[in-house]
C-alpha cells in the first residue's frame, strides 16, 4: 500500500486507519466492506428525513414516492431486513410492510 506497516509503538487508542486517510485505491475495497456504503447514494439524504420517520399515524406517501426513484432501494431494503430496523421507511416499505415481507419470506 506504499505506507509503513503499523509499528508496535502505536498507542492502542490510535484509531485513524489508512482508509480514513484516503489512501488511493483502498477506498473502493473498503466501501464494499461497509454495509452502509450505499447510503452515499440515498435519495432521502437529500430530502426531509422526517418524512421517513413520521409520527404514528402520519403519512408515509411522500417518503415512499422518493424511494421509488432511489437508486439504492434494493440495498436499503435488504439492510433494513437484515438489521431488523423497526422504525421508519426503508426501501419504500413501512415497518408493517417489512414485517409482512419477512413473514412471507420466512
Ligand atoms: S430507498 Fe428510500 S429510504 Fe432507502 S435510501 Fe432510498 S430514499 Fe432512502
Amino acid at each position: 500500500m506504499g505506507r509503513p506497516e503499523y509499528r508496535s509503538g502505536v498507542p492502542e487508542d490510535w484509531f485513524v486507519d489508512p482508509v480514513r486517510l484516503g489512501v488511493p485505491g483502498v477506498r473502493g475495497v473498503a466501501d464494499d466492506d461497509n454495509q452502509l456504503a450505499w447510503q452515499t447514494d440515498a435519495l432521502c439524504a437529500q430530502t426531509d428525513p422526517e418524512a421517513f420517520f413520521p409520527e404514528k399515524g402520519g403519512s408515509t406517501r411522500d417518503a415512499k414516492r422518493i424511494c421509488t426513484g432511489c437508486e439504492v432501494r434494493a440495498e436499503c431494503l435488504e439492510y433494513a431486513l437484515a438489521n431488523d430496523e423497526r422504525f421508519g421507511i426503508w426501501g419504500g416499505l413501512s415497518e408493517r410492510e417489512r414485517r409482512k415481507l419477512r413473514r412471507q419470506a420466512g
